[in-house]
């Protein structure tokens, strides 16, 4: 038996980034929750050209330097720049261009008057304060220079990326890519979700819900499967998969049963352990490389399935991705006693209180019960050595909602 921690380390450590590819920069969204490669370097002056931060009257601060409430200096206006006014303008000393803002700065203005310091006047305008050269201007190349980085590499990309990619001209992007993950559900009792399950059988909802696990942690799921409980069926299926995924995760058939097909499979051939993690749930392990695929087979019962996933595949596949391997945790005072199983490091589902601060327990805590897994905002991490949780303790809490 290992302990938890024994076992997460020697699947996290098996990892490695993926090799990295070129992406448009103008697949904005396609970018999401990938990490840069490489710094990100502007091509560009940003702005690039100086303009105007208001919307008001380009002058030279000299023009208007006596202004006053008491006593408004009246200049001529030349004419209007909008933005996106591509023209070449000039402001002749003594005079003003109404400007709005964004547009480009007449050349010889060194100041904008906001509009609400005038009078608004069109062909001649009363300003009735001073400004200072530089007021209400945006300077070509003062927010980036050709050549600044943008961004570093190992950026996590998120929609705040965005403008400043696109901006900055970056035209490709070399990002680690999402790992790729095929999902099989093993059981001759399952049936396709959508039929009716006979006498005997279930509703296979573990391949479904890893997919779902799997795409909210940012990963590509490439195939969902089912397979019957013999080894050449799931020695078949993983083969076949293993050549266009990067991970692998099967469900069910590696626990003490009679007709284990993972362990039929894999069991004593190298490249495959399984073993038993001091854990609840989630106790019978399997771990494996598989022509280029790593492997992880996760114990059937769907709360097992749901937090080996979350303890062993994301971190892992995080890693891949080019990601700390840990989904965030909080931490929370107990708010109601419960038990915990001697000797095993517990996953407990529970529900948020007080804001977050405090934790209660939910439903039963047997593998199986689904209502509680529904109705459960987080698993709380009770150490192995303790059996009573107690009220007012601290735990660590992994929360089950936003996981990317
Ligand atoms: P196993 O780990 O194969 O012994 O399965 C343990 C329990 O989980 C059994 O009650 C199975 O019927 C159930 N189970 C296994 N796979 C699935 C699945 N894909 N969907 C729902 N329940 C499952
Ligand atoms: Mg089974």
């Amino acid at each position: 038996v290992l302990t938890f921690d024994e076992y997460q380390q020697r699947v996290i450590a098996a990892a490695r980034p993926l090799p990295p590819r070129s992406v448009a920069a103008t697949d904005a969204t396609g970018l999401l929750g990938q990490v840069t490669a490489e710094p990100l370097r502007s091509r560009v002056a940003l702005p690039g050209f100086t303009n105007s931060a208001m919307d008001g009257y380009a002058v030279r601060a000299a023009d208007v330097r006596s202004a006053s409430a008491e006593g408004p200096v009246a200049l001529p206006v030349t004419g209007d720049i909008p933005a996106g006014d591509t023209r070449s303008l000039q402001l002749e000393p003594g005079t003003t261009w109404r400007i709005m803002t964004g547009a480009p700065l007449p050349d010889g203005a060194d100041a904008v008057v906001q509009v609400e310091l005038t009078d608004g006047g069109t062909d001649t305008v009363a300003i009735r304060g001073a400004v200072d050269a530089g007021c209400a201007v945006r300077h070509r190349g003062e927010d980036l220079q050709p050549g600044d980085e943008v961004l570093p590499a190992g950026t996590l990309l998120l929609p705040r990326h965005v403008p400043v990619l696109l901006s900055a001209g970056v035209q490709e992007i070399s990002v680690i890519p999402r790992p790729r993950v095929a999902i099989v559900s093993t059981g001759d009792e399952l049936v396709e979700p959508g039929r009716e399950p006979g006498h005997g059988q279930v509703v296979d909802s573990n391949g479904p819900m890893l997919a779902a696990l799997a795409t909210e942690c940012g990963f590509e799921v490439t195939q969902i499967r089912r397979v019957g409980d013999t080894g050449e069926a799931v020695r078949d299926a993983l083969t076949e998969l293993a050549g266009t995924a990067d991970v692998i995760v099967t469900s069910g058939g590696v626990s003490a049963g009679a007709f284990e097909p993972l362990k039929l499979a894999f069991e004593g051939s190298g490249g495959f352990d399984f073993v038993k993690i001091a854990m609840q749930p989630g106790k019978p392990q399997g771990f494996g490389q598989l022509n280029g695929a790593t492997v992880f087979a996760l114990p059937g019962n769907p709360v097992s399935s749901l937090v080996s996933f979350l303890v062993f595949v994301a971190p892992t596949a995080r890693v891949m991705a080019g990601r700390d391997p840990h989904l965030a945790t909080v931490e929370a005072r107990v708010g109601e006693h419960w038990t915990s199983p001697p000797g095993r490091q517990q996953f407990a589902r529970v529900v948020f209180d007080d804001d977050g601060r405090v934790v209660r327990p939910i439903g039963g805590q047997g593998s199986h019960v689904l209502g509680g897994l529904a109705g459960s905002q987080a698993l709380a991490i009770v150490p192995a050595e303790t059996t009573e949780v107690a009220v007012g303790e601290t735990l660590r809490v992994i929360p089950l909602e936003g996981l990317a």
